[in-house]
């Protein structure tokens, strides 16, 4: 068996449309993918109505979370939640507020890139982001390229778009101890997305990954293209401290991100547990 549990679509910053997600999930030989875009559940139903026989659809997505420093900074946290009711109130309140909170967000940061003698207009890049679902920094990303500022979505990141950057506009994200609660208030688990992936910017800390495991986290992402092989070993360790699952994923973006759907993979051991302690949405099986 084998499962993919991260994925982006066009509903939030992939490239792919739902259908074609399925499509891509089946060409490369998967038996369990989940859909997991950004604060939204927009391409589940496309997605179910896409399932091939024999393919099994892991309804989820992953929420934009925030944790605070020992210092007071705040560190982004993103929280893959599966198998959850979508129409639960607190959730969908807070997806929608922070769908809003994206546009706003992208549409000041390509502003400071206009102010600045860019060839960016805001106006084009509000225009082309998701109508239903969520806006990312990969959507301006790909105007830079169209601008013919940089040649790929990674070079975007690099030169403009960081945390660490002079365009970086900071979003209220939800603290993550509340995202959790809130996802197991609507029958779903919850998996910490690439914990310990440093390039994006600061990291949680053990202490902070304890506190959430005491909080209802179900697991820990370990095998992430953002993880190298001695973070996955002290990952690894920690979630078996701490009593949590471990899963492993592409974290597949279509033509944003270089790496192939099903990439990486979770155990169906793993799954099983999973699929067991949720009481929200079931797995469609095609
Ligand atoms: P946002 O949600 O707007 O904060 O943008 C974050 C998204 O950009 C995440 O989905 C990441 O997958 C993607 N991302 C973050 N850092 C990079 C990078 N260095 N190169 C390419 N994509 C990135
Ligand atoms: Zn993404
Ligand atoms: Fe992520
Ligand atoms: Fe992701």
């Amino acid at each position: 068996m084998r499962i993919d549990l991260h994925t982006h679509t066009v509903l939030s910053d992939g490239t792919d449309t739902p259908r074609e997600l399925i499509q891509a999930a089946a060409a490369a030989g998967l038996d369990v993918l989940a859909i997991t875009d950004h604060d939204t559940t927009a391409g589940w139903q496309e997605a179910v109505d896409a399932l091939p026989s024999g393919m099994t659809l892991i309804r989820g997505a992953e929420l934009s979370c925030v944790s605070t420093s020992e210092q007071g900074w705040p560190i982004s946290v993103h929280l893959l939640a599966y198998l959850f009711d979508p129409d639960a109130q607190a959730l969908v309140a807070e997806q929608r507020r922070l769908r809003a909170e994206r546009r706003e967000r992208l549409r000041r940061m390509a502003e400071r890139m206009a102010a600045d003698g860019l060839p960016i207009d805001p106006e084009a890049v509000l225009a082309s982001l998701p109508a239903d679902g969520s806006a990312g920094r990969p959507h301006l990303a790909r105007a830079l390229i169209e601008a013919g500022l940089v040649s790929s979505v990674s070079e975007a990141f690099d030169k403009y778009l960081g945390s660490r950057g002079r365009y970086y506009v900071r979003r209220a994200d939800t603290p993550v101890r509340r995202a959790v609660a809130m996802i197991a208030e609507a029958g779903g688990v919850t998996v910490l997305a690439h914990p310990w992936a440093y390039s994006r910017g600061p990291t949680v800390g053990e202490d902070v990954i304890a506190e959430l495991a005491a909080a209802g986290l179900t697991g820990i992402e370990v095998d992430h293209p953002d993880h190298d092989p001695a973070t996955r070993q002290r990952l690894r360790g920690l979630a078996a401290e701490l009593g949590l699952l471990t899963t492993g994923s592409s974290d597949y973006h279509g033509a944003n991100k270089p790496t192939p759907i099903g990439a990486e993979t979770t155990d169906p051991e793993v799954y099983e547990q999973l699929v067991a302690r949720a009481t929200g949405r079931p797995p469609v099986r095609g």
